[in-house]
């Protein structure tokens, strides 16, 4: 089939922002980044090469993920402290911010509660914003490196994959089988992973993460998280994952406590106002 007359017409139409990130309610900066001046460090986990480690996150503390050693990406994951079937929606939060998150941005949960678990107030990549290839950092477009993927491509059995890495902490940390620990893992934030999709083809492309050491994201949790980072088989992510061939390092998972009061009149953001009858009657 050829093209139509109209082609170039239908093709010039100019696009729509889907969802106008203003109507959402707005997160208070200025008051996070205020509170956390004086927040106390309570926590901090370092999460080895090749592994991933398990953090608590209370809702209104903080919590910071650091480039320790060398240029290394880390997979996260967000639960609900107290309800693990609630979880990070990578999917919604890429259609609400776009394909990678940012000061102000937010980690939405899954439904029926879709409501901001954490939002980041720091980002010491901010710099990088775009770059020639469209490829940017702290993406919500990969999913999360796997055995399955890879044993289809190569037709390998490699067991220290990010999902698998994710698998064995959360079993470990539930002390729950690791076949029921494995469903719960879920489509991630590429911390500090250089990515996009090329503009010929529109494939999935990663190059050399530019985090060094000291670099870091950080978060301030809106409800009782549960988190989940694995420092990524892939190192930088500069060539390969699914190996052991990359340079990996450490990440630091450090957690902060405001004082009381510091906060003002903050409160945790309770679910989603849709009534959940979806018609039916
Ligand atoms: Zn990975």
């Amino acid at each position: 089939m050829g093209e139509p007359e109209d082609a170039a017409t239908r093709r010039a139409i100019a696009p729509v922002i889907c969802y106008p990130v203003e109507d959402l309610p707005q997160p208070d900066l200025q008051l996070y980044q205020t509170a956390r001046l004086r927040a106390q460090k309570t926590d901090e986990v370092l999460v080895d090469p090749r592994e991933a480690s398990m953090f608590h996150a209370p809702a209104g503390h903080f919590f910071r993920i650091t480039s320790v050693e060398g240029p290394q990406v880390g997979d996260f994951n967000l639960w609900n402290a107290q309800d693990l079937s609630e979880r990070f929606y990578s999917g919604k939060t890429r259609a609400l911010h776009g394909t990678h998150l940012t000061v102000g941005d937010r980690m939405w949960s899954s439904f029926p509660n879709m409501r901001p678990m954490a939002t980041i107030i720091e980002d010491t990549l901010g710099w990088y914003g775009i770059d020639a290839f469209g490829g940017s950092v702290h993406d919500v477009i990969g999913t999360r490196c796997d055995p399955y993927t890879g044993n289809l491509l190569t037709g390998s059995q490699y067991h220290h994959c990010c999902h698998s890495n994710l698998t064995r902490a959360l079993a470990d940390h539930l002390e729950i089988p690791r076949v029921e620990a494995e469903p719960m893992i879920h489509d991630v934030l590429n911390v500090f992973m250089c990515t996009g999709f090329t503009r010929d083809t529109g494939q999935y492309f990663m190059k050399a993460s530019p985090v060094r050491p000291g670099d870091y994201l950080e978060f301030f949790a809106e409800i009782d998280l549960l988190g989940g980072l694995s420092a990524c088989p892939g190192g930088d992510c500069s060539s390969e994952h699914s190996s052991d061939a990359a340079a990996c390092y450490p990440l630091l998972v450090e957690v902060f406590e405001p004082p009381v009061g510091a906060l003002g009149e903050w409160c945790s953001p309770g679910p989603n106002g849709y009534d959940g009858s979806h018609g039916a009657t």
